[in-house]
């Protein structure tokens, strides 16, 4: 079964045509499916548009969310609450073109994991738009040491394997395919159209490239150090004692030797302490992002994927 998971905030414009436009697509593909759509909150009329369209047809599926908690927490859901054993997240601002569908279940079938979808030819304001996003992807490429154009394209093709139990925070589904390639999935990516938006505004602004940013970030640590953050914290506590037994030993050289007075220079110290308070600040942060994780996570956490199992009984199993 394929599930098709779409966020919807405030799109009461696009609901219509664009489920019209799924249906005639999803009919013509052999697979069973069905499109859960997640109403984060929306204060327009989205809400009525959806219970229109599942009232057609049965495979639309409607989550409402009680307030307004993010395009990841919608689709977070969605994955939660759907049975395919492929899953594709898309917008609901008609940006992303349910055609590409079939053309990702093409790809996948070739023997990837994961399909990313790539706008190669983005419609959206380019100057605070496409540059930004194309340096972040630079960034997330280098840091992740997944290649991929474009991590933002929401449109993507996953198989349920590889990214069960995968926990979403923040911006994050833009990251799935780097937990997926960590995991040891197969990770590729394929050309999709991508349209400008006839109805209704976009979201967001620049602040999310503050919030992809310090995403990254937790990605990074969550990779590296989860399990021993004490290599990160340790370390760094290290360096900062030995730079304070050097610059200490510096200044008391002064002192004594040379004869120079301990507070005749107060600009190297304040520099330091707005370095310091820096780095403490962002190491703060990652502790903090572990608690959470470790509250929301304690009961169902794996450190391994399977891949395949034979003569087990449950419905993944691969046996002939
Ligand atoms: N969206 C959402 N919750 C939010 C913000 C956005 O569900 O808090 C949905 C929105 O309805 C759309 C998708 O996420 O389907 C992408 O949002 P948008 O088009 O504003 O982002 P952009 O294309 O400008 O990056
Ligand atoms: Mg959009």
């Amino acid at each position: 079964m394929l599930s098709v998971i779409i966020p919807v905030y405030n799109e009461e414009k696009n609901i219509v045509p664009l489920c019209q436009d799924l249906l005639t697509v999803l009919e013509s593909i052999t697979l069973p499916f069905e499109v859960i759509l997640i109403d984060d909150g929306s204060m327009d009329h989205s809400q009525k548009r959806l219970q229109e369209v599942a009232a057609w047809n049965p495979s639309f599926k409607i989550i409402r969310f009680r307030r307004n908690f993010g395009q990841t927490a919608a689709i977070m859901a969605g994955i939660e609450h759907s049975q395919g054993s492929i899953i594709i997240p898309m917008d609901s601002d008609r940006q992303n073109d349910p055609k590409d569908i079939p053309r990702l279940l093409e790809k996948l079938n070739e023997g990837y994991d994961v399909v990313s979808g790539w706008r190669k030819e983005r419609k959206d304001n380019s100057l605070v738009r496409t540059l930004p996003s194309r340096i972040a992807n630079r960034l997330i490429s280098k840091i992740s040491g997944v290649v991929l154009h474009d991590y933002g394209c929401t449109i993507k093709a996953y198989r349920r394997s590889v990214i069960h139990g995968v926990k979403l925070y923040g911006e994050m589904h833009r990251f799935i395919p780097i937990y997926a390639h960590w995991m040891g999935a197969s990770v590729t990516e394929l050309e999709v159209s991508h349209h400008a938006r006839e109805f209704g505004l976009s979201k967001y602004g620049l602040n999310r490239i503050v919030k992809v940013i310090l995403d990254l970030i937790v990605v990074r640590f969550l990779d590296r150090y989860f399990v021993k953050p004490i290599y990160l914290f340790g370390s760094f506590g290290l360096l900062a004692l030995l730079l304070s037994f050097l610059s200490g030993g510096y200044a008391l050289y002064l002192k004594f030797i040379e004869n120079t007075s301990l507070i005749s220079t107060p600009l190297p110290l304040a520099s330091v302490m707005a370095f310091m308070i820096g780095i403490m600040a962002i190491l703060l942060g990652l502790v903090a992002e572990m608690l959470v994780r470790t509250y929301f996570e304690s009961q169902g956490r794996s450190a391994y994927l399977v891949q395949t199992t034979t003569n087990f009984s449950h419905p993944d199993d691969t046996s002939p």
